[in-house]
């Protein structure tokens, strides 16, 4: 029996076609590359991008772009970089957007396993074009996202000027109907240990992941809204952002390379931004910046936070101190990438602010697509009562089954294994305890490194904290804390332990602490534990 309902594929096209029918006149505002610390904004709007989209479309088409290939961005979030989104996706190619914060072996390994056609690359990463280029065989031409006047003066094969190409094409293209399960985009992890692994998304998956993260209870979009997204489009699709905008009709800023506190927050006034998302480090930035210049946010109501665990005084910070809400959020490259928000039920309306706050500094619940479960080590499901931690387990229509050119499924009985480990509460709030390689395992018994950087993290004078765990003769395991001081603050080892006392258990309490100028970070702005486990490998703790 056949249903009576169209069979109308999901196309990411649609999309752009929908913003620029209905929300012909909402605007894009992008902070250029081009002018580098000048502060000079771009302005156009969704029926300008529809149109230079199918020039776009049209300019692959004749330089041979073939459905299925893919072309490689190293870009920052700006207008040509949603170009491509659209035009290469929506002609049946495949944009391969690339961490430029990746080593350059790295995105070389990257960019020919995915065998890009053509690498497209904002002016701030000509030098490392340049420097790539031999690595890239299959590469058959770079080219440059500029005007003929900007063109970098670098020595790479074929190299092709972005407007060039668009002026030479005609803005009429009837965008190509295909299978919704054809891929559109191919993003890979950062892979801490060995190579990075390609996740191919198709447009139904992006289609569908974008109907979820505009939902109310999850980035809750609208026409009215004005986003600004700080997390870039080179990561994970900007969670989403750039489909999630054109859907709702909001208004996208885009901040270019400029991601300095002064920057981002002139661009949040001038252009009336409400709503943003992006990593805890970035936030640290802006938060200096505008507590330390006495500013404030007019327009700015809420930002998502995700990527790594929100410090709960950041959340704190940013609700007492600025009036935005910050929504905790989680995800990986894996699931599009969004998997639980953390917004209040009815019935937590009427608890204390205290007791809300114990809430919101979880991940959050499901949004509605996501399967979430913990297990224990045999696989058994563990119950929600927000104190058993076990392995989170994720399946949805938007989340990965097979890696990019890998033979076998990635999936355990039909489920993603996250390598997360996760309570889940009566309510369904889940909160991550560890990444499952980062827990501290002491005596039997785990240690949640997040929840002592928390901790350490809102003492006032101190930047930034990183917990590991360090080889113990009794213990197996025990904490140390790794810490990056506040410009100018001052704080003992003995004050930084005193702080610790009465949040925790006695036996978390870490075994020693070390002062530093700096944490090593990866490519997407966590912090790279593998490295602070090597960096500290011989470490003797005072209680051995
Ligand atoms: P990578 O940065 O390695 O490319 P992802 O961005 O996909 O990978 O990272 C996903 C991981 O980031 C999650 O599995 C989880 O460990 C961590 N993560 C994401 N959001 C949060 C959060 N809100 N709290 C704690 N950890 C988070």
């Amino acid at each position: 029996m056949l249903s009576s309902m169209m069979q109308r594929p999901l196309l990411i096209s649609s999309l752009l076609e929908h913003a620029a029918h209905w929300h012909g006149d909402t605007e894009i505002v992008s902070r250029t590359v081009e002018s580098g610390t000048d502060y000079q904004v771009h302005r156009y709007t969704y029926a300008d991008a529809l149109r230079r989209c199918k020039q776009l479309a049209n300019a692959m088409s004749r330089l041979g772009v073939k459905r299925g290939e893919r072309i490689g961005t190293l870009a920052w979030n700006g207008y040509r970089h949603f170009e491509l989104y659209y035009g290469v996706s929506g002609m049946g190619a495949v944009i391969h957007t690339i961490n430029p914060r990746l080593f350059p072996e790295q995105i070389a390994y990257i960019a020919n396993h995915a065998e890009d056609q053509y690498l497209c690359f904002d002016l701030t990463f000509a030098p490392l074009v340049e420097k790539l280029a031999p690595s890239l065989p299959g590469v058959k031409g770079f080219i440059a996202m500029t005007d003929r006047a900007h063109m970098p003066a670098i020595n790479v094969p074929n190299l092709l000027c972005y407007e060039d190409l668009l002026s030479a094409e005609s803005d009429q293209l009837v965008w190509p109907a295909f299978d919704e399960t054809t891929p559109s985009s191919l993003c890979y992890t950062s892979g801490t240990t060995g190579n990075p692994k390609g996740v191919m998304y198709s447009h139904r998956s992006t289609l569908i992941h974008t109907y979820g993260v505009m939902s109310p209870d999850a980035f809750c979009l609208s026409s009215r809204d004005v986003v600004l997204p700080v997390v870039p489009m080179f990561h994970v699709n900007a969670w989403g952002l750039p489909y999630v905008c054109a859907a709702a009709g909001a208004k996208m800023v885009m901040p270019g390379a400029a991601l300095d506190g002064a920057s981002l927050h002139r661009l949040f006034e001038e252009e009336g931004v409400t709503m943003s998302a992006g990593v805890p480090t970035v936030w640290m930035g802006l938060l200096n910046y505008v507590k330390s210049n006495n500013l404030k946010f007019s327009t700015f109501k809420e930002t998502v936070i995700g990527g790594s665990a929100c410090p709960p005084a950041m959340i704190e910070s940013f609700e007492r101190d600025f009036g935005v809400t910050v929504v905790h959020a989680w995800g990986m490259s894996e699931m599009s990438p969004l998997g639980t928000m953390c917004r209040l039920k009815a019935k937590h309306l009427k608890l204390s602010p205290t007791e809300q706050f114990a809430i919101k500094i979880k991940q959050g619940r499901a949004v509605f697509g996501v399967e979430l479960k913990i297990v224990d080590g045999d696989g058994k499901a563990l119950p929600h009562d927000g104190k058993a931690f076990g392995d989170l387990m994720v399946r949805g229509p938007w989340i990965v089954d097979q890696y990019f050119k890998e033979e076998r499924s990635a999936l355990r009985d039909g489920w993603f294994a996250t390598g997360d480990v996760a309570t889940i509460d009566a309510d369904g709030f889940m909160q991550i305890t560890d990444r499952s390689k980062d827990v501290i395992k002491s005596g039997g018994e785990w240690i949640s490194s997040i929840d002592l950087e928390n901790i350490a993290v809102a003492h006032p004078s101190v930047m930034e904290a990183g917990v590991i765990g360090v080889a113990h003769p009794k213990w197996d395991e025990r904490p140390l804390l790794i810490v990056v001081k506040k410009q100018g603050a001052e704080i003992s080892r003995e004050e930084m332990l005193k702080f610790f006392e009465g949040k925790i258990a006695k036996w978390w309490m870490p075994d020693d602490v070390v002062f530093v100028d700096q944490l090593p970070h990866t490519a997407t702005g966590k912090l790279l534990k593998t490295k602070m486990r090597e960096e500290f490998k011989g470490y003797k703790l005072p209680t051995a």
